[in-house]
């Protein structure tokens, strides 16, 4: 049926969204979407809450991480589905993030420090409830500081890429992400590749084995997807879609708004099922 509409992008309060995972299906289903995938920064930390809830709906929930990479110093994001959620290779990425974030965030405080504005360790961790935390949350407690007026303001003058604040932490590589992802037997799939500024990190990207490109992205015109999905369809790669929600943190990006229809997400879901002998 031609209504099937499966969001392949959000993030839950396991790392910067605001709805638990039970929230986000119930969304996904007022949505009217068939399926979802939960692609969380850097944790797959919301799967077991995630697909207990999914299984109580008889919901079609994927399973997906979005994890942060680096080329030659530039930020590349990196989705993963279908993965084998017991997987000690992914485990294993996903802890060396955890430890990561813990040392890039001191970085970050410490530059916040040099320019005046005081944060602990404990007050961001405070904004984030169960899992990854990073720049959104440093974000917020600066905001409930009163120290910027928005979200948008702490990145702009603080947290943003070249900005004061700005650490990029430890850098993990493509490749190696892009091999953990397969060693633990999923897809590897370029995530918002617009947002990758420089030429040579976008061509150089399009020669790594990924396996899929995330060409459905919330804001994108019709010509800009047409651009990426001629670029995956060349390398017989899956073009993937969805909106990047993340809840009241991002209150522009609407869960559903990106999508792919039935044959993509049939094929992730029964790869899914390949990899986990327990569903
Ligand atoms: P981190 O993983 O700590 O580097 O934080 C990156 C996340 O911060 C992104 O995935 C977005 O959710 C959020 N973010 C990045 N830039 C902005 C921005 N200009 N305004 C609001 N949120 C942003
Ligand atoms: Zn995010
Ligand atoms: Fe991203
Ligand atoms: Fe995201």
């Amino acid at each position: 049926m031609s209504d099937f509409r499966a969001d392949l992008h959000c993030h839950s309060l396991f790392s910067d969204g605001t709805d638990s995972p039970a929230e986000l299906i119930e969304r996904a289903i007022e949505s009217n979407l068939s399926g979802l995938s939960i692609t969380d920064h850097d944790t797959i930390a919301c799967y077991e809450e995630a697909f207990n809830y999914a299984k109580s709906k008889n919901f079609a929930l994927l399973n997906g991480v979005e994890f942060s990479a680096s080329y030659r110093n530039e930020p590349v994001h990196i989705l993963g589905y279908a993965f084998d959620l017991k997987s000690e290779a992914i485990a294993s990425l996903c802890l060396r993030h955890k430890e990561r974030r813990v040392e890039r965030n001191c970085r970050i405080l410490e530059n916040l420090k040099k320019m005046g504005i005081e944060i602990s360790l404990e007050e961001i961790q405070s904004q984030s409830s169960r899992g990854s935390c990073g720049r959104p949350h440093i974000a917020l407690a600066l905001l409930k500081k009163g120290i910027v007026s928005s979200i948008q303001e702490a990145f702009e003058r603080l947290l943003g890429e070249g900005k004061p604040g700005y650490d990029p932490g430890q850098p993990i590589s493509v490749d190696e992400t892009i091999a953990i992802i397969k060693q633990g037997r999923g897809k590897a799939v370029l995530a918002h590749p617009h947002l990758i500024k420089r030429s040579t990190t976008v061509r150089a990207m399009l020669q790594m084995p990924f396996d899929g490109i995330e060409c459905y992205y919330a804001r994108f015109t019709a010509g800009q997807e047409k651009k990426w999905i001629d670029l995956a369809t060349q390398r017989k790669w899956i073009v993937t879609g969805g909106s990047d929600y993340h809840g009241a943190n991002k209150p522009y990006s609407v869960l559903g708004s990106s999508w792919v229809g039935r044959e993509t997400f049939e094929l992730l879901y029964s790869h899914f099922k390949d990899s986990n002998s327990q569903f």
